[in-house]
């Protein structure tokens, strides 16, 4: 089904489905969410649900279901080992990517370390990206391997009219195989919608030269699909060559590229799990070891039987436009309202979520005070939404103890998949409207405790002056108490 036109108002997206169960929701009054910032530590991940609006933080794990997702629960078969349902998913896995040998595990992050484990085994080597993701780099550096982004540097600027900004530069991925030598590189990888600039998609030309360079010094090709979904969208409608193929045909047509293909199904999939897709007997033989150990036997890797059974009609919905297709289309209209009104957004819109620029909306805010981790608590204090930092604070210090600066500094409010309405789309625009009228109000933010590994997950923090306080009188004082 294309795109549903209009005969007299302004296009906007039609869902192409109905709802059928809902989860209701609240709105604390702007009072109330400065407190319960305040006992979060200013730290978006530390907030309980029960007390957001709009929770933008991820599409991991909480995309809406279909009836047929949730029917095929009940066909989920309970067994420690040789599960149906696990041979179900398999099969479905080998008709759409062609690829045999499958390590199930519980989610995307799990699937890295497995792959990190693997082939990262000595320090300093190298794993070349088009970007990194920061669960990806977490589990290479932490066994003493490096990251090399490679990304294209139209895929680092705010604006622009590129539809490829995930693609990596070709030249500087040779240069790099040689410099480092291909022996120190452990293999590509490469993120089909890049997450932390903007799901930002990689064309099929680009895959195709990237995976042919590497072909030709012996380095495995690994794709993380845990964003196919979009990306085969955007494949479809922005790649002139591909616009005849099907999902299908494109599915295939990607991942025969590849040695290796991963994902997190929490969002491929639209279910919670993952897996590892291998090409060669020998080389699934040698990972397979670690499924029982990190993971659970080989043929659940730690995953419900119901999800195993959700994720496989999950993979059969991938290949169909009209449920791929909203997610991006519902992500065009945000991404354009906020540009229309000057507000530094990543254009144009891609996969996941509306991407804001923090570092151009608060450039009074310096980046050692992370900008985008104060613009993610001043949506929340103005709105109840709960976006995602996603630039210096998501980092980690260099080995000196200095920030790392993150080269985007970006917050995410994410589009969970076929879970938000239109009208609620509109209220995020709205009070996202409201902060950017109001930025100057905005201050940085501090550590009061840091941890050393991934620390916007669990780390706390506190407002460099009593910012919040003002932010929240000046909302009080636009919207009354009640808001
Ligand atoms: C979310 C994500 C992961 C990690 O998946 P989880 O299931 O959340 O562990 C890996 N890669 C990409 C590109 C992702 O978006």
């Amino acid at each position: 089904m294309p795109e549903i036109k209009f005969y007299n108002r302004k296009p906007v997206p039609v869902e192409m489905h109905k709802v059928k169960i809902v989860q209701k929701l609240h709105l604390l009054p702007a009072e109330e969410r400065l407190q319960k910032m305040k006992e979060a530590g200013y730290n978006s991940f530390q907030l309980h649900n029960i007390d957001i609006f709009m929770d933008m933080l991820t599409d991991s794990g909480v995309n809406a279901m279909s009836d047929l997702q949730q029917a095929a629960f009940l066909r989920a078969d309970d067994a420690y080992a040789g599960s149906e349902s696990f041979y179900r998913m398999q099969r479905k896995l080998q008709e759409l990517f062609g690829i045999d040998y499958c390590l199930p595990a519980h989610q995307g992050r799990a699937c890295e370390n497995v792959l990190a484990l693997r082939f990262v085994d000595r320090p300093g080597k190298v794993v070349i990206m088009n970007y990194h993701f920061t669960t990806a780099k977490a589990h290479i550096t932490r066994l003493g391997g490096r990251v090399e982004e490679l990304v294209i540097d139209a895929g680092l600027e705010t604006e622009s009219d590129l539809p490829f900004k995930g693609n990596i530069d070709l030249e500087k991925l040779e240069a790099c195989i040689k410099e480092e030598t291909p022996e120190n590189v452990a293999y590509l990888r490469l993120e089909t919608g890049t997450n932390l600039i903007g799901g930002q998609p990689i064309s099929y030309e680009n895959m195709k030269a990237a995976t042919e360079i590497c072909k030709k010094y012996g380095i495995i090709t690994v794709m993380d699909a845990s964003l196919l979904q979009d990306n085969l969208y955007f494949i479809k409608t922005r790649e002139e060559s591909m616009k005849d193929k099907s999902i299908e045909e494109i599915t295939r047509m990607c991942a025969d590229l590849f040695d290796i293909v991963y994902f997190s199904g929490r969002k491929f999939g639209f279910a919670r799990g993952g897996a590892i897709l291998v090409r060669d007997e020998d080389m699934f033989h040698s990972m397979e070891d670690m499924i029982p150990m990190f993971e659970g036997f080989l043929t659940y890797g730690g995953m419900s039987v119901k999800e195993i059974e959700a994720m496989t009609v999950g993979f059969d919905e991938t290949m169909d436009m009209d449920v791929i297709s909203q997610g991006p289309q519902f992500i065009k209209y945000v991404v354009d309202e906020l540009h229309e009104y000057g507000i530094p957004v990543i254009t144009p819109g891609g996969g996941l979520g509306a991407h804001i620029d923090a570092r151009q909306m608060l450039p009074h805010v310096p980046q050692e005070e992370y900008p985008a981790g104060a613009l993610t608590c001043a949506m929340y204090l103005c709105g109840g939404i709960r976006p995602m930092e996603r630039g210096t604070l998501s980092e980690e210090r260099n080995p000196d103890g200095s920030e790392r600066i993150a080269s985007m500094e970006l917050i995410r409010l994410a589009l969970p998949r076929r879970v938000f309405t239109l009208s609620q789309c509109e209220y995020v625009i709205d009070r996202v409207k409201w902060v950017w009228d109001h930025r100057d109000l905005i201050g940085g933010l501090r550590f009061v405790h840091e941890p050393k590994t991934l620390r916007f997950f669990t780390g706390r923090l506190e407002p460099t002056s009593d910012w919040p306080r003002k932010l929240v009188d000046a909302f009080k004082a636009d919207f009354g108490e009640d808001q």
